[in-house]
């Protein structure tokens, strides 16, 4: 057989158009440079969380503008056949680019099934991950298939992993850990993982209101996670730990942190060596409460001293980005993960990550 590279990225977009998204913008730069060597390429990916098939996640309209921006016709390729897929990809012509319908219409994916692992690998002759979003999950097309093709990770996975495992490496000083957000819950294994490196933990979001909270604050009527007070009383314990002072209201609810807190942070940042941020500071969809987030945007694009590590759907949305590319200034990097990014820094176990490090480092 040819050599057929079989290849798992991110396209779990949910921004329109989809052509100026981060994930779609990281993913075809490296589509563009596989499919350069003549080999025909099979796009693996998969979108939302559907049980069996639905349409509206088909990935069957992302064919188009993957072609123009690989420069390259991608042929679309139902997967409810795989060995009727297989074979079309046999007979294909060199160079053929193919994208397979959304793996996770598929049953099995979502449990590291070694069965659909050994189906899936039949498309190709060798397996590049590169889906770093999803790489917190054992999901068969990131782990099973690994271990039916021969594997490596590819460049996004390793600028993600280089980039992010700054936060580790205590080598910059001042770090400034920047969390922000909906839940406190989501992000206080990342403050945890990382305090020890950091200098300052910045709190904002609705994420603050639980410390506000379990500082004696009133908070009246604002979101806050009651299971999470205790854990935010012990984090406050720590110096390094700021909770913003002033605050935007709507009726009761705290919905933005306030233009004296916006200006301590951004002091803050303007001033630090390595920046780590998730999560926007306030409700920033809504103009009015978007002074917050869109300070701390500035503080960070101003500070070319830094290098800055982004990332979060709202987060990089919050930047306001035309077009949203990885390194939007060569000192800040955007991370694709969410979730992944979160699990990643607070140093839990990368399930779709480690069987394709493990064969790396078998070699
Ligand atoms: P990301 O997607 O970047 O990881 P999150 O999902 O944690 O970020 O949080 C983003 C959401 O948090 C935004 O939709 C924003 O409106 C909301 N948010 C931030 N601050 C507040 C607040 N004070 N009250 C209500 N919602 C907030
Ligand atoms: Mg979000």
């Amino acid at each position: 057989m040819d050599s057929t590279v079989l290849i798992r990225v991110n396209l779990d977009i949910k921004e329109k158009p989809i052509a100026k998204s981060l994930r779609f913008n990281a993913a075809a730069a490296e589509l563009r440079k596989i499919s350069k060597t003549n080999n025909k390429v099979v796009i693996l990916s998969h979108r939302g969380r559907p049980d069996g098939f639905e349409k509206s996640l088909s990935l069957k309209p992302f064919t188009p503008p993957l072609s123009k921006a690989i420069g390259r016709k991608v042929v679309f390729l139902d997967n409810a056949d795989l060995k009727k897929a297989a074979e079309n990809i046999k007979k294909a012509a060199k160079g053929s680019v193919f994208l397979l319908e959304n793996v996770r219409f598929l049953d099995g994916e979502t449990k590291n099934s070694s069965a659909l692992g050994r189906e899936l690998a039949k498309l190709g002759t060798e397996f590049i991950s590169d889906d770093f979003a999803t790489s917190h999950r054992a999901d068969t097309s990131l782990s099973a298939i690994t271990k039916f093709l021969p594997s490596k990770p590819g460049n996004l996975l390793k600028e993600e992993i280089k980039n992010l495992s700054l936060a580790f490496k205590k080598s910059k000083s001042p770090f400034v850990l920047l969390i922000g957000g909906a839940k406190a819950k989501d992000k206080v294994g990342v403050i945890r993982n990382l305090i020890r490196k950091v200098d300052l933990v910045l709190v904002g979001g609705a994420a603050a209101n639980t410390f506000l909270k379990a500082r004696g604050m009133d908070i009246k009527d604002s979101l806050y996670e009651p299971e999470m007070l205790d854990t935010a009383k012990q984090l406050l314990k720590n110096k390094k730990l700021a909770v913003p002072t002033d605050f935007t209201w709507e009726e009761d609810k705290i919905l933005d942190i306030g233009p004296q807190t916006a200006k301590l942070y951004s002091f803050y940042l303007r001033s630090a060596k390595l920046i780590v941020w998730n999560g926007p500071m306030g409700m920033f969809e809504k103009k009015r409460f978007a002074c917050g987030t869109n300070a701390i945007v500035k503080a960070i694009f101003s500070n070319r001293k830094a290098s800055a590590v982004i990332g979060g759907g709202e987060t990089v949305s919050a930047l306001g980005l035309k077009n949203q590319v990885q390194h939007p200034k060569p000192n800040i990097f955007l991370s694709t993960g969410g979730g992944a990014m979160l699990d990643f820094l607070a140093g839990e176990k990368m399930a779709g990550l480690e069987p394709v490090l493990k064969q790396l480092k078998k070699k």
